[in-house]
């Protein structure tokens, strides 16, 4: 398609009239296709949706499906590929999985129509749908457990740029809107974690030039009109249903970022109403601040590689519902700054978290919980269908039950209280009704009927009673005409060609064409085997059937119509009864998880305190536990007095477990101001208001970034925004340079968060150097973590323990990583003359080059790898644990001590 064609004036002429160079079918198309640029057109076409020209060849070549072609454009073949009706999901989903949207074009009048106007004019079509990540309301395209946003980033032109932020996601209705300073627009966007953002060229400019970072969404550049801000003041006091908004409640940057993603959604609906709740405007204060580069390095959400699995919120996440699931994420990604807040929602997970029986009672009752939020949006939207319905009654009926679940707590913290009466006003009647009118097990769609229960509607039970009794005729029938005609196996039968009809074998068909019987059966169809006719009566019934089934349909197209109707006149005491269902599955997933996973209630408050007592890094807790062996608990504090916050500065070896505790500290105040138990046997810990923690040397690769780069990039954006109140985790910065490049730069953050920023931090490090700042620097004190040397090998304790690494015990590592014993033994000897001579006074590191150009090059002297067989380590390595008896265990741990002695005697 793609191919260069030499210049042609007749084409060109064919390309400024296209009316008359295509088929009215392709004329459409190119009509409709104009009027959606950036979208894939899914044109139905009978049973398929058929994509052309460029559409086709993305679409065959991301979806994996066959090219073909279909006619000619302009001398050219027209390429084509489709896909049918029924799997169309299945394809959409993976489209807008690769980042692409897609624009539904559907038929939207009766073909018969079509024919009225003349042979040639084509069905009209429309664009019924936009389909893009961030405007989803589809279960099975959406994800389950997680948001999905869509975000709109306005700028607002006077003098400094500032930004604003209005976000929602479609499925549910949460509409919300903030204010950002420049600095806070990375921080802020990490958080929400769009799945689909948009905003205009210059502000994708200003923020490439500011070195902001859009995230991993995918990215739609609108017009600037699209975020005119007077335009937005009409579409926000119209756009939430209705509630009357007031557009001037909100800044002039919110009023441009919320009218650029309602004009969005709305056309992304094509005109359908959508279902958002009034706006929150969010204050960016309120939150502790956890900029991209410390949700990676923490792995939050998700891990660096990207999925789920292995995060801090899989770890904790024992929510049973969907809503809970997407609630506790949200609350993750943003622990709150207000230390009363907080504690309010630790009452909460006290009292659930003391009471096993009731978390058990509250955690099954809401197992059965369906999505309300999203079923009541899909209903809005026209979308929904009777199993919508259904889920809306169980979700009140789940509610009653939970409130008089909450009622019975003994005591009752306020928020539970709260709670427990939200749930209780869940509207009852409208449960009542919809029970009554919908089966308990109906389908899917509203179209084919066959879900309003029998019993409810008279009229609806006469016209069904009507179609099975007229079927009941039906078999009479046949009863008869086999009699009549002798033919066995006459049967009386029903397709979508013919409708009912009878059917005999080929053989007796003959007798059916001749008198008498002639006289009743009038020849329809000859099949290779089979002769079909119909019969005046037959036919007769057939139209009474078909008249009784349309009846019924219509009369539960109307029941249906109500019932909604019914749901959307209670939207608000539903969402409400949404909301508190999903904060209940938080709190009580909270307080099971304290309890299961021996969480203590941290103390939060607004001072400077940071003291962790026995504290633990859950991720890693797990994989350990997997291995069988025990996680290390360690102690931190990092309290400050007036003058400002602790700094720990942890040497040790690789591997000694420098990273886990520094994260293990870090996760530990997240959680708290969370609301959540901690890993700790106790903890204090004053109001955080940012954390930042960095990781040295970690490529940024598709960033375009050098190693060195990002890592002072992301210090220097500790150092200026970091406060007194902020705690910091540097892991060994300074690694990406030359040694004392590397070395000095450390010294100077070291002291500069010491002098200037006084906030409480973590700093690891390998360079051994920095340990004598501590006899500077009044609050930095120096701990390692602690190995044991056995044997010429270095056995990891994982304890934090005060004082300073004697060594790196890099060689050692080496040595367990594998490293062939030849390069080990040079190693050492190298090793040993560097520290002879730095020893001696002739410099360290710096001057290596020097020392080391009189090294004798006796490497290829070295001695054949030694041999030092240990007994005792074949022993071990034939050891398998976990098919030990006891008995067995007891003797190997004899055996042991013996091979032990031998080894010592000789
Ligand atoms: P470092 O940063 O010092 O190189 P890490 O923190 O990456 O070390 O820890 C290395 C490994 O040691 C971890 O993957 C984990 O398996 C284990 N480990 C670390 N801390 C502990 C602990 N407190 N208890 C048990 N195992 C630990
Ligand atoms: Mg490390």
């Amino acid at each position: 398609m793609t191919e260069q064609v030499p210049f042609d004036p007749e084409q060109s002429v064919a390309e400024l009239v296209p009316a008359v160079a295509v088929t009215p079918m392709m004329g459409q198309f190119l009509e409709i296709k104009a009027a959606n640029p950036g979208y894939l057109l899914f044109y139905r076409m009978g049973d398929f949706y058929e994509m052309f020209f460029e559409d086709a060849e993305i679409a065959s070549q991301a979806l994996g499906i066959v090219l073909t072609k279909r006619g000619k454009h302009q001398g050219q073949d027209i390429p084509m590929c489709g896909v049918p009706i029924h799997a169309a999901q299945d394809y959409l989903k993976k489209l807008i999985a690769l980042g692409h949207r897609v624009a539904i074009c559907e038929q939207v009048e009766d073909p018969a129509e079509a024919k009225k106007r003349g042979g040639k004019s084509p069905v009209r079509r429309d664009v019924v749908r936009l389909v893009t990540r961030g405007t989803l309301t589809e279960d099975d395209l959406l994800p389950a457990r997680g948001s999905n946003f869509l975000a709109a980033l306005a700028m607002v032109r006077h003098g400094e740029a500032a930004f604003a932020l209005a976000w929602a996601d479609i499925s549910t209705g949460e509409t919300m809107v903030i204010d950002l300073a420049a600095a806070e627009v990375a921080d802020e966007l990490a958080r929400i974690d769009p799945a689909e953002l948009l905003f205009t060229e210059l502000t994708r400019e200003m923020l490439a030039e500011a070195h902001i970072r859009l995230p991993d969404a995918a990215h739609v550049k609108l017009p600037t009109e699209a975020f005119d801000s007077e335009l937005a003041a009409a579409l926000i006091r119209s756009s939430f249903g209705g509630e009357a908004v007031d557009p001037t409640a909100f800044s002039r940057g919110q009023r441009a970022a919320l009218g650029a993603l309602l004009g969005y959604a709305f056309e992304s609906q094509k005109g359908k109403p959508l279902a958002l709740r009034p706006p929150t405007a969010g204050d960016s204060a309120a939150h502790m601040a956890i900029d991209a580069a410390t949700r990676g390095s923490l792995e939050l959400l998700q891990t660096q590689r990207g999925t789920r699995q292995g995060s801090l919120l899989a770890e904790i996440d024992q929510t049973v519902t969907p809503a809970g699931a997407r609630l506790l994420a949200q609350r993750l990604a943003a622990p709150l700054c207000d230390a009363a807040e907080i504690n309010r929602r630790l009452d909460d997970v006290e009292a659930l978290a003391g009471d096993a029986v009731l978390g058990m009672k509250l955690r099954g009752a809401l197992k059965a919980v369906p999505d309300l939020t999203r079923a009541l949006t899909r209903l809005a939207l026209d979308r929904g269908g009777p199993r919508d319905l259904r889920a809306i009654a169980a979700a009140i009926a789940g509610a009653t039950e939970l409130g008089v679940l909450l009622g019975n707590l003994a005591y009752a913290p306020d928020g539970l209280a709260a709670l427990g009466k939200v749930l209780s006003a869940a509207p009852k009647n409208l449960a009542a009704a919809l029970d009554a009118a919908i089966d308990e097990e109906p389908p899917l769609s509203a179209k084919e009927g066959g879900f309003v229960r029998q019993g409810f509607d008279q009229r609806l039970d006469g016209e069904r009673r009507l179609a099975s009794e007229t079927r009941a005729v039906v078999a009479a029938l046949q009863a008869r005409l086999i009699a009549e005609t002798d033919v066995r196996s006459l049967k009386i039968r029903h397709n979508g060609v013919l409708g009912y009809f009878v059917e005999v074998p080929a053989a007796q068909g003959t007798k059916l064409l001749e008198e008498p019987l002639k006289q009743t059966f009038i020849h329809r169809q000859t099949m290779a085997n089979a002769m079909r006719f119909t019969t005046a009566e037959l036919a007769e019934l057939e139209g009474r059937i078909a008249r009784a089934h349309e009846a019924g349909l219509e009369i539960e197209a109307k029941v249906f119509a109500q019932m909604v109707n019914a749901v959307i006149a209670e939207t608000e005491a539903l969402r409400q009864t949404a909301d508190a269902l999903a904060e209940l599955d938080v709190t009580a997933g909270l307080g099971h998880l304290a309890a299961a996973r021996q969480f203590c209630r941290p103390r939060v408050d607004n001072s400077l305190a940071f003291e962790i007592e026995a504290g633990r890094h859950p991720v890693v807790e797990t994989m350990v536990a997997a291995e069988r062996e025990s996680f290390v608990t360690n102690d931190a504090d990092l309290s400050g007095g007036p003058e400002g916050g602790s700094i720990w500065l942890v040497t040790g070896p690789n591997m000694g477990g420098k990273s886990t505790f520094l994260r293990q500290n870090a996760l530990i105040a997240i959680l708290a101001q969370t609301g959540s138990f901690v890993p700790a046997s106790s903890a204090h810990i004053g109001i955080v208001d940012r954390v930042f923690s960095r990781v040295g040397a970690s490529d940024d690769i598709g960033g375009g970034r050098s190693t060195f780069m990002v890592e002072m990039v992301e210090t220097a954006a500790i150092l200026n925004r970091a406060t007194q109140r902020s705690l910091v985790i540097l892991d060994e910065i300074g690694r990406g340079t030359a040694t004392f490049d590397g070395l000095s730069i450390a010294w100077a953050t070291v002291e500069a968060l010491h002098n200037d920023t006084r906030c409480r931090a973590l700093f690891a490090t390998h360079f051994h150097e920095l340990t004598s700042l501590a006899k500077t620097l009044r609050r930095l004190s120096n701990h390692t973590m602690k190995v044991r040397e056995w044997e010429g090998e270095v056995v990891f304790l994982h304890e934090v323990a005060t004082g300073t690494a004697d060594r790196s015990y890099g060689i050692q590592v080496a040595k367990l990583a594998g490293l062939p014993e030849r390069v080990l033994g040079r190693a050492r000897q190298v090793l040993d003359i560097l520290e002879q001579r730095s020893a001696a006074g002739q410099g360290s590191s710096g001057r290596t080059a020097g020392v080391l150009d009189d090294l004798p090059l006796f490497a290829h002297q070295m001695p054949p790898k030694q041999a030092s067989v240990n007994p005792l380590h074949d022993m071990l390595d034939a050891v398998r644990p976990d098919e030990l008896t006891p008995r067995e265990a007891i003797e190997l741990v004899y055996e042991l001590k013996k091979a032990r002695d031998a080894a010592r005697r000789s």
